[in-house]
């Protein structure tokens, strides 16, 4: 029988979604603390039509009755808000539009007392760096846990190295750093803006409030604790880690979140959430600034700018799954209505998979690696069902301006 996946269990036709400029290569979120380089993805997954589940579930978003929903909100404030002088809510972020506007949303629209908690970037840009500065200069208070550089420097490393996969660190801490301080601090609601669900894991998970703890929490031994593609036991046995510097980057204690009540919601599910104008509320709110010139690797110049490493992160998406940032943009942007599919692709055929210049130096000395280990290390990860080597130079076999040809 001919074989239907291929690397990473990537489907091995490629098919584009008839409404946006998603492939059927994308994967849904994964457990990172889990994750191997023999780890196989879950993709999004297309209806006979040719649909995929992110338009799928935009039309649906359509049919929600948003004033019932913000009634929603407003119940689960009345609930958790307290007038005793403590924090109330936790709102995670380091200082993007859509944690911009979910705390300043909060505290000035729901009377709402929010503590922002900050898991950083491994190297801010200078405008996300600013931009994470206007943020607290709104009105908020402001915990940021300043990882162990050594240490964090090594994760990224590795996960790049072993996994292609350099924002690694970053996602674990994104998603695991604000469900612990909500323990430490006795604070049970916490509040995220946007839900990355929508984008392309299962529908069910985009139809309730809360995020799956699968995601942050677990009762795991260390032996089943994997980051950066190596298990934790022998970070601490083989390269002289320490396990204190090590748990900001485990999965929280189930227990713990029991006993606090812990829950992990999104505003997005209450408010309707466009990332479009999450940007004009933080740039009319705030002193949130957009780069002055476009990202590269697509057309955008407001979203994921905090991070260098968010450059060479969509490279790889580029080189694993043939998703560059334009990919991921316009498919955004179709659904919400600001671009049309065509122009989506015009935009992906010119700026998918741009190489990443601008801080490809400092994220490679950052990773203590050369620029030639970089090229080496993707040409490793590259897909071999998605790319060909054309006169010397690699292209991607079924792009989707050439639909036509092979859809
Ligand atoms: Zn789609």
């Amino acid at each position: 029988m001919e074989d239907l996946f291929g690397r990473y269990g990537l489907p091995l036709k490629v098919r584009f979604c008839k409404r946006c400029t998603m492939n059927n290569q994308r994967p849904s979120s994964s457990i990172e603390f889990k994750n191997k380089s023999d780890t196989s993805k879950r993709v999004i997954s297309f209806d006979d039509d040719g649909i995929c589940e992110a338009c799928k579930y935009a039309e649906k978003k359509k049919q929600i009755d948003w004033k019932e929903r913000e009634r929603e909100l407003i119940e689960l404030c009345n609930k958790y808000r307290r007038n005793d002088g403590r924090y109330d809510v936790i709102v995670p972020g380091s200082g993007g539009k859509d944690s911009v506007k979910a705390a300043h949303i909060l505290k000035y629209k729901y009377n709402m007392h929010p503590l922002l908690v900050t898991w950083p970037p491994a190297l801010y840009t200078e405008r996300g760096r600013k931009n994470f500065e206007s943020w607290l200069n709104a009105g908020f208070a402001n915990f940021t846990y300043n990882q162990n550089r050594k240490l964090h420097r090594f994760l990224t490393r590795s996960a790049f190295l072993n996994l292609c996969h350099p924002l690694q660190p970053f996602i674990l801490g994104q998603k695991n750093f604000a469900p612990r301080m909500s323990i430490l601090f006795d604070v049970p609601l916490v509040m995220y803006g946007e839900n990355e669900a929508e984008y392309g894991n299962a529908i069910e998970e985009n139809e309730k409030p809360t995020r799956d703890p699968k995601y942050y929490s677990a009762e795991l031994s260390l032996k089943e604790i994997v980051l950066g593609g190596i298990p934790a036991v022998d970070l601490i046995k083989h390269f002289g880690f320490k396990l204190s510097d090590l748990e900001a980057y485990f999965p929280v204690n189930p227990y713990d979140l029991e006993r606090v009540g812990t829950t992990v919601h999104y505003l997005g599910y209450y408010i309707k959430w466009h990332p479009q104008e999450s940007y004009y509320y933080a740039v009319e709110n705030t002193d949130f600034m957009p780069n002055d010139y476009r990202t590269e690797g697509s057309y955008s110049k407001y979203s994921s700018i905090d991070d260098k490493i968010d450059w060479l992160h969509y490279h790889t998406t580029y080189i694993k799954f043939g998703i560059g940032r334009a990919t991921y943009d316009t498919s955004q942007e179709i659904r919400n209505g600001d671009i049309t599919r065509e122009e989506g692709i015009a935009l992906v055929k010119r700026f998918d998979g741009e190489f990443p210049n601008e801080y490809i130096e400092d994220c490679c000395d950052y990773m203590g690696i050369t620029i030639q280990e970089y090229y080496d290390t993707i040409d490793k990860f590259r897909t071999p069902h998605l790319w060909e080597k054309k006169y010397g130079k690699w292209e991607l076999k079924y792009p989707i301006w050439k639909e036509d040809t092979f859809c």
